[in-house]
C-alpha cells in the first residue's frame, strides 16, 4: 500500500489495495504512516495506532489515531498531530 525510507526524503503510496468506499479515510493513514517513517518513525505494537505494521493485512479499520509514544515522537518532529 505504501513504502517509505526511514528516515528519508521519500515515501510513496498506492490505492490499488484500498478499499474503494472508504478510500479517504484509508489514503489518509496510509499517507500519515508512509510520511512518519520519512521522520524516522519505526512500526508500533499498539493495533490501535497508526504506525502499526500493515504487512499482509488489511489493518487498516482499527487504528484510530497515534497512541501517545508516537505522537510524542512527531510532537518533538514539529508535526502538529
Ligand atoms: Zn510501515
Ligand atoms: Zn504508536
Amino acid at each position: 500500500m505504501g513504502l517509505a525510507h526511514s528516515p528519508g526524503n521519500v515515501c510513496m503510496v498506492s490505492t490499488y489495495r484500498l478499499y474503494k468506499n472508504k478510500l479517504a479515510e484509508q489514503l489518509y493513514k496510509v499517507s500519515i504512516h508512509e510520511l512518519d517513517h520519512t521522520q524516522g518513525l519505526p512500526h508500533c505494537p499498539d493495533t490501535t495506532c497508526y504506525m502499526r505494521d500493515a504487512s499482509g493485512s488489511y489493518p487498516l479499520n482499527s487504528e484510530n489515531d497515534f497512541c501517545a509514544k508516537c505522537k510524542k515522537f512527531m510532537q518533538l518532529k514539529g508535526w502538529k498531530v
